[in-house]
């Protein structure tokens, strides 16, 4: 394979932009990014980035699939299906999410990604960095668009099955279901990103939870608590929620689901400017409709999810009374960081690779267009659309 010296672009650093940078790649990493063209001494092969950007490669640590797959349809053609429809989108590493469902759904989906996580080939799309345990330990009241029967309190003996598979790098639990805290911790010996999701917890349970070693709450604003939810659950006092703590402790990060549906301008900003790009990161979060026309898709597993409908820009539950996750890619989801918020370029594609990769444990080798990291990169127009993707220095053939 023949180096590549990338030229007539822009590059996207974390904290800054490189006018008419020279990105050199080779033997699938990045040797150097420079604003003078690098002496070559062996042949190589010239990509023009005609006067766009270049970006490292995205990473989306909370997404169900795409294309008309779900990662919990369980076999590892839903499993390709997905990470390719996602890295047309520029995603370059993935994390498989799993939803509510029996434990052998949830086997099933690990055993489907275990199989093309080891084909380590360059064609399935996406690299799997490792599996989202996100359903089924969710709370009764924050179950969302998911299945109901599908969820349950965490027991040590279902998830330490899962966590033993070796592929879990990110786990989600409610903070107020009995044996949350035991799941942090053994989630914790794991080296796991530890999140708080679907919950209705209080202030005091995040309290515990933190010390748990939980720190990242998933979808802000989607499917968690807040003052007047807690009261509800806990009655007066009113009571601290999920969004004071996140947004009252620095140490703790979140993510937004940027579609322009989900929330609104000043909410994304809103989360930007108290969480800053270090520690909000941009998620698809999007379900199998992903690139899919308007029509009804199950949500989860193929053969019993719960139906939810796509009207072309967003999943909605049945009777259209909430929003069911997204149906578009992570091209879509920094655009509209762009146009919706404060953020510079830079930080809007932080959050979107350098920002998740911190906090999953993989920005040693990928994240952002730095020497030495993988040459999962992505080239776009000056409109932030799309036009070439290169995972390890392989151009995906769509
Ligand atoms: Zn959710
Ligand atoms: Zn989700």
């Amino acid at each position: 394979m023949k180096p590549l010296l990338f030229r007539n672009l822009t590059a996207i650093l974390p904290d800054c932009l490189v006018d008419e940078a020279w990105v050199l790649c080779e033997k699938g990493k990045i040797v150097s990014v420079s604003k003078k063209r690098p002496k070559m001494a062996r042949e190589f092969e010239v990509i023009d980035g005609s006067g766009g950007y270049l970006a490292p490669g995205f990473i989306d640590m909370h997404v169900h699939g795409g294309d008309g797959a779900d990662f919990m349809d369980g076999t590892s053609e839903a499993v390709r299906v997905a990470c390719r429809a996602h890295a047309r989108h520029g995603t370059t590493t993935i994390f498989p999410t799993t939803t509510t469902g029996s434990p052998e759904q949830i086997h099933a989906m690990l055993d489907a990604v275990k199989t093309v996580k080891s084909e380590k080939c360059l064609m399935n799309g996406a690299r799997i960095e490792g599996v989202h345990l996100y359903g089924p330990f969710f709370a009764e009241d924050k179950v969302g668009c998911h299945s109901v029967s599908g969820r349950r309190q965490p027991v040590a003996a279902e998830y330490r099955a899962y966590f033993e598979s070796g592929l879990v790098r990110i786990a989600t639990c409610a903070a107020e279901l009995p044996g949350a805290i035991e799941f942090y911790h053994e989630a914790k010996k794991r080296r796991c990103l530890i999140t708080c999701g679907h919950s209705n917890a209080s202030w005091p349970e995040m309290v515990a939870a933190f010390k748990a070693g939980m720190r990242h709450v998933d979808h802000f604003w989607c499917a968690m608590s807040n003052v007047a939810s807690v009261r509800s659950r806990l009655g007066v006092p009113m009571r601290g929620s999920m969004l004071e703590f996140v947004l009252g402790t620095a140490d703790m990060s979140t993510e937004v689901i940027a579609d322009g549906c989900h929330l609104a301008p000043e909410l994304l900003d809103f989360a930007f400017r108290l969480k800053g790009p270090r520690k909000l990161c941009l998620v698809t979060d999007a379900n199998r409709a992903l690139d899919l026309p308007p029509g009804n898709y199950r949500f989860g597993a193929v053969a019993d999810g719960s139906w939810f409908e796509s009207d072309g820009r967003v999943g909605w539950s049945q009777g259209r009374t909430s929003l069911a996750s997204s149906i578009v890619g992570m091209d879509h989801m920094m655009r509209q960081m762009k146009r919706d918020t404060s953020a510079t370029l830079p930080e809007v594609v932080r959050m979107a690779s350098l920002t998740p990769a911190e906090l999953t444990g993989i920005a040693k080798r990928t994240g952002s267009l730095e020497a030495g990291k993988n040459a999962d990169v992505v080239l776009l127009s000056r409109k932030l659309e799309v036009r070439s993707v290169f995972i390890g220095g392989v151009e995906l053939q769509t």
